[in-house]
């Protein structure tokens, strides 16, 4: 499984988005415009892009 990280602006810690994908294609096909994260880090919302969210694999 491929989870999409963001990197929390206020705290500079990766930060699961909530948002998971089978394969690092679909994480690649997907298309992110000022989708909104909920931070686990800070508590606040962030607006994230496909420029801002990293793969990260993880086991299923
Ligand atoms: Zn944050």
């Amino acid at each position: 499984m491929i989870k999409a990280m963001i990197t929390c602006p206020r705290t500079g810690k990766a930060v699961f988005s909530g948002m998971a994908f089978g394969n690092l294609a679909a994480f690649d096909g997907v298309k992110l415009e000022n989708n909104v994260v909920r931070c686990t880090e800070c508590g606040e919302n962030h607006l994230v892009d496909n420029s801002t969210v990293k793969a990260f694999p993880s086991e299923p």
